[in-house]
């Protein structure tokens, strides 16, 4: 089987479940076209994981996107999963000795924030912003959550060069017939924490839940494949150029016979010319997102 894929589980007869994912091809092509130094390598690989496992835990028809932005050497980190689970993501970073010598997240980020948006296909967008500091993405993903109004959420996270993977759990509100021990989900937590990276990286989810809980009752769901999916388009695309405005855009036009647009996670590469114009200065020109390519 394909390591991309991710499971969720339930503890029998307490409001707790959790979601466990593990990419490798997807992260392949994610990095693909770039030569990301070994510590923005490992923030994507982990912000993917994220955005997949937060993903899971919601009913979402639309797209989950984390977006780190700061002042550092790891100036914008993006992650997206869409309704199909399917991943995409890209990193901006200077060639600072700090990407490869630093510590902290301050050392990559430097004064920074994270961005959770949910961005569905009908209806209202939510976004929620914490600040960029700590040791890792899971703690300051966990630090929203505790200061939010959220289901309390956990998170663990791992990633390298070929391979990234993680742990959630989620503190459910109980169904009737279950109540939440008290220290039940501190226990849980406690647990989950003893993980080593390389054992979520390389075992089994039935390997795991029963070296973390095998005095739990736990079931274990069919996993779902993660694949790496671009939603880039000619139209999306051209929002690049929309963007110079009518004028700028019909004088480069007429510059050149043809002008490309690459996309930055895919690759793929748009060309407009002469005839494009028309519907390019259009005001009705670039639909969607005004956020994403
Ligand atoms: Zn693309």
């Amino acid at each position: 089987m394909s390591p991309d894929h991710g499971q969720r589980f339930i503890f029998d007869g307490h409001p707790v479940r959790g979601q466990m994912a593990c990419i490798e091809d997807t992260l392949a092509q994610v990095f693909d076209r770039h030569q990301y130094p070994a510590r923005v390598a490992e923030q994507l690989g982990e912000a993917l994981v994220a955005a997949w496992l937060l993903g899971d835990t919601l009913k979402l028809d639309g797209s989950l996107v984390l977006q780190a932005k700061g002042d550092g050497p790891l100036s914008m980190l993006m992650v997206e999963r869409d309704s199909q689970g399917r991943l995409r993501g890209i990193a901006k970073h200077s060639d600072d000795a700090a990407l490869t010598q630093g510590e902290g997240l301050q050392s990559l980020y430097g004064a920074g924030h994270l961005s959770i948006s949910l961005l569905p296909n009908r209806g209202e967008r939510y976004q929620g912003i914490v600040t960029l500091e700590g040791n890792s993405l899971a703690e300051v993903i966990d630090g929203y959550f505790a200061r939010s109004e959220q289901l309390p959420t956990r998170l663990w996270l791992t990633a390298d060069g070929t391979r990234a993977a993680g742990m959630l759990l989620q503190q459910l509100p109980p169904n009737p017939g279950e109540h939440i021990e008290p220290g039940y989900w501190e226990h849980l937590t406690t647990l989950a924490a003893t993980l080593k990276p390389i054992e979520m990286k390389t075992l089994p989810a039935e390997q795991i839940l029963h070296r973390l809980y095998h005095e739990e009752t736990i079931k274990l769901f069919d996993g779902h494949d993660i694949a790496f999916h671009c939603p880039c388009s000619r139209e999306r695309s051209a929002r690049a150029l929309t963007s110079l405005g009518v004028e700028d855009l019909t004088a480069l036009m007429n510059e050149q016979p043809s002008v490309s647009v690459d996309c930055e996670f895919c690759g793929a590469k748009y060309a407009y010319d002469q005839t494009d114009l028309a519907w390019l200065t259009s005001d009705n020109s670039a639909p969607g997102s005004d956020q994403l390519q």
